[in-house]
């Protein structure tokens, strides 16, 4: 993002919120050159961020997935497929409301572990048991533990 003041390309952004039932990212930048401060909109569809893997690689965010990932997880369990749909979308959110270009793919792991633990604690489990690679059985006991908060 050019900044149009002085049109360096390097700007940071320090608000992100979306607005217009969600189609639309409001972003504060702030030129890291200039400082100035200016406002930019972008279309929500255009900001999903990458996904970068623990190997470095880079890959764009998959929707189909993430919806195999979820129902993976919540195989046999009394949650509906709009409920999963709901869930996919909400994520979607939360990934265009970071405002960032990237985000790891542990950031995205724990969206979903949040989002799983608030819809179904089994497939929570399930999920961060594949996902996570606990330390040893203890932590994961400990995880468990915490379900009950
Ligand atoms: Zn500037």
């Amino acid at each position: 993002m050019f900044c149009p003041f002085c049109s360096v390309q390097e700007t940071k952004v320090i608000d992100s919120r979306l607005v217009a039932d969600g189609s639309q990212v409001r972003r504060r930048r702030e030129c890291t050159v200039c400082k100035e401060r200016f406002t930019t909109f972008e279309m929500a569809e255009l900001v999903m961020p990458r996904i970068v893997k623990r190997d470095g690689s880079r890959e764009p965010f998959n929707e189909d997935k993430l919806r195999a990932g979820l129902q993976r997880a919540l195989e046999k369990r009394p949650v509906s497929t709009e409920q999963v749909e709901q869930c996919i979308s909400r994520l979607k959110s939360s990934l265009r409301a970071t405002g960032e270009r990237e985000v790891s793919s542990e950031f995205l792991g724990n969206l979903i572990m949040d989002a799983l633990k608030e819809l179904d604690k089994v497939a929570y489990v399930r999920f961060a048991s594949v996902y996570r690679s606990f330390e040893d059985i203890r932590e994961f006991g400990e995880e468990i533990a915490r379900l009950g908060d």
